[in-house]
């Protein structure tokens, strides 16, 4: 077993970690506070070649495998620090260019990937409704066969992207009767008639990634726009969902590094009781605890990485990583609060946004509840 990173890698990493640092982290809490994209910081990611790291060279991208993917994210993220913006990225880059790419016709990879990876287009993934967000069998936007087109109608919510979105991955039932079997896959521009992006939706953390609600009032679709096959819009979306866990998370990793060596500035430089507060073992407690949290959620992802770089099953894996990270990054951020004191409670200090923007990451991509399903169904398969 070789835990060694190539020159390349290392470079990488290193010039995505400069790009968080110059580009990104700069307006961070001004985006935060304005709930807006970075639109300069996405045009330069576009040119650094975020949007397309995990796309062919032919249609544009950089063309990436999954471990260099993994290692240049989380260089990115320790840089920046911004989970809004690393959540937009990461929806676009992710959830809609790789169910195009996995299920894609030629026809639509040529139309639409250049596109998304120059940035000019912004892409999405509509899946969670108001009646359907862990029962994703349940949902129940409909999508009726007439002549050469399908018709839609429906609603999605707590969509990231949908206010700026040009490109969305929609998955809707054909029957709702077949439960699973019924969902199926379109891939929907926001000119088409009938679409409309709903409500903006305000949150609490994660602020510099647009979130809002998708609108189907009898939208229309080119049957050439139907991702995959009838039917097989479940399958689209959970190997979709396997890719958001283990290649999305690592730029989170890289902003809890970040958040780490900032709690061991604070606690160097705070004195209390004639002393740095990082002499104090309660202190020193917590920094050890983030620090195994951070190097375990490291190696899982890389573990990930690794299977999917093999063209591997990682389903089991990329749930356990999720779930150990999510959990343990909502502690740590709440850790590393408690080290500031009441300075951590102030906004002027980035800690205030991290506790903001980490809660979520135990809900979206399947929640903790779902990934320890998933994992037991495993488990019960594996064990006599
Ligand atoms: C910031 C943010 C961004 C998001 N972006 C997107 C996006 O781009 N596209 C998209 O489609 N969705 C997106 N989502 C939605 C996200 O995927 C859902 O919130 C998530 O799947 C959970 O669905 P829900 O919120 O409806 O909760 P519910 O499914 O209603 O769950 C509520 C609670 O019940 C628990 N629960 C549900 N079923 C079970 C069960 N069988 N056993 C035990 N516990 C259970 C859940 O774990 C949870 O704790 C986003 C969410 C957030 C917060």
């Amino acid at each position: 077993m070789d835990f060694s990173w190539t020159e390349e890698q290392i470079s990488m990493r290193n010039q995505a970690y400069k790009f968080g640092k110059e580009i990104v982290a700069p307006n961070s809490a001004e985006m935060d506070e304005k709930e807006e994209l970075d639109w300069d910081a996405w045009k330069k990611a576009a040119e650094f070649g975020f949007q397309g790291m995990m796309i062919p060279q032919k249609y544009g991208g950089v063309g990436l495998d999954p471990l260099t993917i993994c290692y240049t994210m989380e260089g990115l993220g320790h840089g920046c620090r911004d989970v809004g913006f690393l959540t937009s990225l990461g929806t676009h880059m992710v959830i809609c260019e790789i169910p195009i790419l996995e299920a894609g016709t030629e026809a639509q990879k040529e139309k639409y990937l250049p596109k998304l990876v120059t940035g000019e287009w912004v892409g999405g993934f509509g899946q969670t409704e108001p009646g359907a967000g862990s029962d994703v069998a349940a949902l129940s936007t409909t999508a009726e066969k007439k002549g050469d087109v399908y018709i839609l109608n429906g609603s999605k919510t707590f969509i990231t992207n949908a206010p700026i979105g040009d490109l969305f991955v929609v998955l809707a039932t054909v029957d709702k009767s077949k439960g699973h079997k019924g969902i199926t896959a379109f891939l929907v521009e926001k000119s088409f008639e009938g679409f409309q992006a709903g409500r903006k939706l305000e949150k609490m953390g994660m602020r510099a990634s647009p979130t809002g609600e998708l609108v189907f009032e009898d939208c229309v679709v080119p049957e050439e726009n139907l991702l995959g096959q009838v039917g097989q819009g479940f399958a689209v979306a959970m190997s979709t969902l396997v890719w958001e866990r283990s290649t999305m998370l690592p730029a989170l990793v890289g902003a809890a590094e970040a958040r780490l060596e900032e709690a061991v500035r604070y606690a160097k430089n705070r004195v209390q009781f004639g002393k740095p507060i990082a002499s104090f073992e309660a202190i020193q407690t917590k920094l050890a605890n983030m620090k195994m949290h951070l190097e375990l959620s490291k190696t899982m992802f890389y573990k990930v990485a690794w299977l999917k770089s093999q063209g591997k099953p990682a389903t089991m894996e990329a749930s356990l990583a999720k779930l150990f990270f999510s959990e343990t990054n909502r502690m740590d951020a709440l850790d590393a609060f408690q080290i500031h004191g009441g300075y951590g409670y102030m906004k002027e200090y980035p800690i205030e946004r991290d506790v903001r923007d980490c809660i979520a990451n135990t809900l979206g991509g399947g929640t903790s509840e779902i990934q320890r399903m998933i994992i037991a169904r495993d488990v019960l398969s594996m064990y006599e």
